[in-house]
C-alpha cells in the first residue's frame, strides 16, 4: 500500500529535470545512495520499478500511442508480469563482430542513459548516442579505432544486439494503426510510466488531505495514515 513515505519520493522526483526523475525514482523506492542508482544498469533498473509499479498501482497497464502518419490514437493493454518475463541470461560485456571490427559493448547504465539525453536529440539519435556510450574496446583490422570513426552501420549493428541482449533496457511495441494501417514501434518507459502513476496518487492524496483538513482540522501526517477506505468514508461524508 502506498503511503506517506511515497510522498517524500514524489517531492523530490516532481522538482527534478525529466532526466534525473529516474534516477530519483530509483533511490527513493530502491532505498539505495545515489552513486547505486547511477551505475545501475538500465535493464534492472527498469525491471525494479516495472515490479515496484505493479505492487503499487496493478499489472495491466493502459497504454495510449498515436499514430506518426494519420495521428489516430491507438490503446492497448500491457501486463508487466509478462514485461518481466523478457530477461536473457547474458554475460556482459559482449563482444560483437561487424565487417572486421569487433566492437566490445558494456551493459548500459542508468548514467549512460543520462549523459546520452538530450532534449533535442530525434530517437534514433539519442539510441546511437546510448550505443556509442556504452563501448568500450573497438578493432578493425587488430588496430584501435576511435568510436566517433564508426560507420553507421557498425554502430546500429551494435545498437540492435544490446536491445536483444538487454530487453528491459529497450521495450518498445510493434502497432498498427487502426486508421491508416501504418505500422510503427511505440517506444515505452517504465520511469516515466512509473512517475505519471505516483504523480497522480501523489495530487489525489494532497486533495484529499485538503478537503479532510479543511473539514475536520486534522493534520496531513493525520490524514496521510488513515486507511484509505477509512479516509474514503470521511471524504463521502463531507461531500
Ligand atoms: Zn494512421
Amino acid at each position: 500500500m502506498l503511503g506517506p513515505e511515497h510522498l517524500l519520493i514524489w517531492d523530490q522526483a516532481a522538482l527534478a529535470r525529466a532526466w534525473n526523475r529516474p534516477i530519483l525514482l530509483a533511490r527513493g523506492f530502491a532505498g539505495v545512495p545515489s552513486s547505486e542508482a547511477t551505475g545501475w544498469p538500465v535493464g534492472e533498473r527498469d525491471a525494479y520499478l516495472l515490479a515496484v509499479h505493479r505492487a503499487g498501482f496493478g499489472d495491466r497497464l493502459a497504454l495510449l500511442a498515436s499514430c506518426p502518419a494519420c495521428k489516430e490514437p491507438a490503446s492497448f493493454d500491457v501486463s508487466i508480469t509478462a514485461l518481466l518475463t523478457q530477461t536473457t541470461a547474458q554475460v556482459w560485456p559482449l563482444t560483437i563482430s561487424h565487417n572486421g571490427m569487433e566492437l566490445t559493448c558494456h551493459r548500459p547504465s542508468t548514467t549512460d542513459l543520462a549523459q546520452s539525453w538530450s532534449n533535442d536529440a530525434a530517437l534514433p539519435e539519442a539510441r546511437r548516442r546510448l550505443c556509442r556510450a556504452c563501448i568500450v574496446a573497438h578493432r578493425a583490422d587488430g588496430k584501435p579505432i576511435a568510436v566517433d570513426d564508426l560507420d553507421e552501420p557498425a554502430i546500429e549493428r551494435a545498437s540492435a544486439v544490446l536491445s536483444e541482449a538487454d530487453p528491459l533496457s529497450d521495450i518498445r511495441f510493434a502497432l498498427t494503426c487502426p486508421a491508416c494501417e501504418k505500422a510503427w514501434e511505440a517506444l515505452f518507459d517504465p520511469p516515466h510510466m512509473l512517475w505519471r502513476a505516483l504523480d497522480a496518487w501523489a495530487r489525489t492524496s494532497l486533495n484529499d488531505v485538503r478537503e479532510l483538513a479543511r473539514a475536520y482540522g486534522w493534520s496531513e501526517s493525520e490524514i496521510l495514515a488513515m486507511h484509505p477506505s477509512r479516509r474514503q468514508f470521511y471524504l463521502d461524508a463531507v461531500s
